[in-house]
């Protein structure tokens, strides 16, 4: 019996066993609600809660993992029973149980969603729909090549029995990419008439181990000669300055594990098992031990740890600006939670940021920490949750989807860069990581941990009404100075040059200086890609996106446009799609176009390049990332991924461009969003020895956020900001939802906001806690090739604003209004 023993050395409580024979589950499938399924004689005893169990939906089979009891199952109505049971012990522990339930409640999002996204292991098996053709198929397939010209469905369904007609089974996703425009209802119909015969099977997954990668510790000599594809092989090893997976070794290199093999056998590389310490080859990543905490974190240690030993809930909100050592705070408090057993939850934003954290959580707390991100897949990702979750580490380290992760005996939470709107998932479910966690750590009667330098209005406006605990870093460690911003007003900038160039005179001048002194510089600017659109100077004409009311970027690596929402690319015109006027024009200058253009000012510099299609190619970002910090880049390009919490002490100047372009967004967070990017920004200037200095080029430069940033000054922004939200009754004064209505047809779509405004609107009026806005069309009307229309809900109380959705639910259901074309965004960080 692998379930009880495991819970028993982990401590935490067994299971009981269902009392009742009748359980509630939440199936993997696009179902509201919870399923309620029997129990039946076989399984009586071993269908605990958080077990994964296969379940009859309709016609099918399905997976879903066991809630519990059934409570809500009338006499009278009969169960179909649960068919079997899937992987080998209990998935999930009760308390991810209980959070998945509140997940599911307070987001709005289908059970089924939300606990498919909380475990990595719904893909071991896979199911395929195999198809077959029957005796009537046959004679049918008789019938129609017998008889002539036909088209559209007929010809398909013909296709179809003309390739089963082989004698053969066929899986029905193969027979779609065979059959063009093969539709899954074309092949329902055709079984439901008796044409084709149907069977689900399952498919084990290839589970092979993966293996990593890396060079040996010591030195090693060449003794044999070794080929070129092999050389490539420790060439990539080397510039990584990390191990890296089989799978892309070989992607990456073109090489065959043959080579692998030879490499091993002369002892020039060597393999492991799982990622062991991520970048440990790396010296100049090494961190270093900061022995001494400067007084403030000494101050702000001792409080944590006090909170720390009354063990019991509690937010404290870690407000330090940047460079003021808040890194050092979580690495003490994490070993002070690991000194008397017990694990620690991580999260960081953004992807780029944890290869760095990992290097410095390895080096302190060396083969305790796992690691959990959106990069990690299939096999990758399962082996670190597992390890999570048969408690084989203490320290768990991710981005937002980590916040649904296994932790046995969580003793505290942390959340760096607590603002960062990547904790917030943009699909179902939808999901604020932060919040998330600190409702596990209230479940669990543990504390949590906020960091900022600019910590959401939310959380500020929660510490100053005493919900949270504000513990403040003022200072820079060792009295180093904040880094100085001087805003460039571009307007001037146009004047002077008549014309609008990315790059101004003044900070190439800037630059020109910091090259000559060796100095590092960073240039940030928020688009990726060449152009940001494509414009026809004969007609004013922009080239957009087929599915989107959104303009294509010109991406010049891919010679292509591209949309950034949706992913759908095209050819670059050489004549207007409006007017087939040749004089087209790129204008905007983005990451590909702003490293060109300063590679032509500075031919001998190096520099590189830093953004989501960098970052996509994996083990690249990490690369580039590690270049620059051994100063082997004199220059980084790069979107806002760049400004978040790196450490790099050779930058003594960072240029910002377009920086206050987000001002123009039609969305309550875009000041906010301005004023943490060019902090951010400043952040990274000015680490070391050396003062830093930021160059900000600004279209808006009177504009408080502008002007704070500047300043530096989080309290001037956040006083201006909390007024707005006030009059406005914007968060933190009003609980906020999104209710999004897709539809491919925009008549239809407004068809639908109008009838939804019909179940809606009597809801509200009358309730002075609610307003209501809407229904119109979303700042982005269509995405996705969906039209939207929007309406936002404004509460000034929490639980009326979820009763009012659960009622308007309630009603949509009970009228058949297509709840599938409704998405319910609550908390949204925009509204676009
Ligand atoms: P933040 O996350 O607040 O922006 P970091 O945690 O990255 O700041 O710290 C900035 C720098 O200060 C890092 O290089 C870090 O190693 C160093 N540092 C932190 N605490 C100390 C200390 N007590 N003594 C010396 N250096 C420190
Ligand atoms: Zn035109
Ligand atoms: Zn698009």
């Amino acid at each position: 019996m692998k379930v009880g023993q495991d819970y028993q050395s982990n401590r935490s409580n067994i299971p009981m066993p269902s009392k009742s024979s009748y359980v509630d589950v939440a199936v993997f499938a696009a179902v509201p609600g919870l399923l309620t399924y029997k129990i039946p004689d076989a399984l009586l005893g071993k269908a605990l809660p958080g077990r994964g169990v296969v379940v009859p939906l309709k016609t099918r089979k399905a997976k879903g993992i066991i809630i519990g009891d059934s409570k809500k199952l009338h006499s009278g109505i009969k169960a179909r029973e649960i068919l079997d049971l899937w992987g080998d012990e209990v998935i999930l522990p009760d308390d991810l149980v209980k959070l998945g339930v509140w997940i599911s409640g307070y987001y709005f999002s289908p059970p089924g969603e939300v606990f498919r996204s909380m475990i990595p292991l719904q893909k071991e098996v896979q199911e395929r729909w195999m198809l077959k053709i029957s005796l009537k198929g046959k004679r049918k397939l008789k019938n129609l090549t017998l008889e002539s010209g036909h088209e559209g469905q007929d010809e398909k369904e013909l296709k179809v029995f003309k390739i089963l007609s082989q004698n053969q089974e066929w899986d029905s996703r193969r027979l779609q990419l065979k059959v063009k425009g093969l539709s899954k209802s074309i092949l329902i119909k055709l079984v439901k008439s008796g044409m084709l015969e149907s069977k689900h099977v399952e498919v084990s997954r290839n589970t092979r181990e993966i293996k990593w990668y890396g060079l040996p510790p010591a030195c090693s000599f060449l003794t044999s000669k070794i080929s070129v594809v092999e050389k490539r092989i420790l060439q990539h090893l080397q510039s990584s300055g990390a191990t890296v997976s089989q799978g892309n070794l070989l992607k990456f290199t073109k090489a065959k594990s043959s080579h692998l093999k030879r490499l091993l056998g002369n002892g020039l590389i060597v393999s492991y098992d799982r990622p062991p310490n991520a970048q440990m080859a790396n010296e100049v990543d090494l961190p270093k031990n900061n022995d001494k905490l400067s007084s403030d974190q000494e101050k702000v240690f001792n409080k944590i740890k006090s909170f720390l030993a009354v063990d019991k809930f509690r937010v404290i909100l870690l407000h330090g600006v940047t460079g003021s050592g808040k890194t050092e705070i979580y690495l003490r408090s994490i070993e002070k939670v690991l000194s008397t057993g017990r694990s620690v939850l991580m999260l960081v934003p953004e992807i780029s940021l944890t290869p760095a954290m990992h290097t410095l959580f390895e080096a302190r707390f060396p083969g305790k920490v796992a690691l959990l991100h959106s990069s990690l897949r299939g096999r990758e990702r399962e082996l670190e949750w597992k390890r999570a979750r048969r408690g084989e580490v203490q320290v768990l380290l991710g981005t937002r989807s980590a916040a649904l992760a296994p932790v046995v005996d969580l003793g505290l939470v942390i959340v760096d860069e607590e603002h960062d709107a990547s904790y917030k998932q943009q699909t179902e479910p939808r999901y604020h990581g932060r919040d998330v966690v600190i409702v596990r750590a209230r479940g669990k009667g543990v504390p949590v941990l906020l960091g900022s330098a600019t910590p959401a209005l939310e959380s500020y406006w929660n510490a100053g009404r005493g919900k949270y605990e504000l513990l403040e870093l003022p200072e820079r460690i060792a009295g180093r100075p904040m880094a100085k911003v001087e805003i460039l007003d571009m307007r001037n900038e146009f004047k002077e040059a008549h014309s609008v160039i990315p790059i101004s005179i003044r900070l190439k001048n800037e630059l020109k200086q910091e090259f000559n002194r060796k100095s590092q510089v960073m240039i940030l600017v928020n688009r990726r890609g060449y152009a940001w659109f494509l414009l026809c100077r004969s007609c004013g004409h922009c080239e957009g996106c087929k599915n989107c009311s959104i303009a294509l970027t010109y991406h010049r690596g891919d010679h292509s446009l591209i949309c950034h929402y949706c992913g759908y690319k095209k050819n670059v015109l050489k004549e207007c799609s409006s007017c087939r006027s040749k004089y087209l024009h790129f204008v905007g200058a983005g990451t590909e176009k702003l490293m060109e253009l300063l590679q032509a000012q500075f031919p001998r510099l190096r520099i590189g390049r830093l953004d989501r299609d960098i970052a996509q190619k994996k083990g690249e970002y990490q690369r580039v990332l590690t270049r620059f910090k051994q100063g082997k880049l004199d220059l980084l390009v790069g979107t806002q991924m760049i400004a978040k919490g790196h450490d790099f002490p050779g930058v003594t100047l960072v240029g910002v461009i377009a920086s206050d372009a987000g001002l123009r967004f039609p969305d309550f967070r875009a000041a906010e969003r301005v004023f943490q990017l060019l902090t951010q920004s400043a952040g990274r200037a000015g680490r070391a020895s050396e003062p830093g200095r930021v160059i900000v080029q600004a279209f808006y430069p009177e504009h408080y956020a502008v002007q704070a940033a500047a300043q530096q000054d989080y309290r001037a922004f956040y006083e201006k900001e909390i007024r707005f939200r006030r009059i406005m009754h914007y968060p933190p004064f009003t609980a906020l939802a999104n209710l999004v209505i897709r539809h491919s047809n925009k008549e239809k779509a407004k068809n639908l906001a109008a009838s939804l405004g019909q179940y809606l609107e009597p809801l509200c009026d009358g309730n002075s806690a609610l307003r209501l806005l809407g229904p119109g069309p979303a700042p982005f009307e269509r995405l996705h090739n969906y039209y939207r229309m929007q309406f936002i809900l404004k509460c000034t109380n929490r639980n009326i604003l979820n009763y009012t959705l659960v009622s308007l639910l309630e009603s949509l259901a009970s009228s058949g209004w297509p709840r599938k074309a409704l998405a319910i965004d609550i908390d949204p960080v925009d509204l676009m």
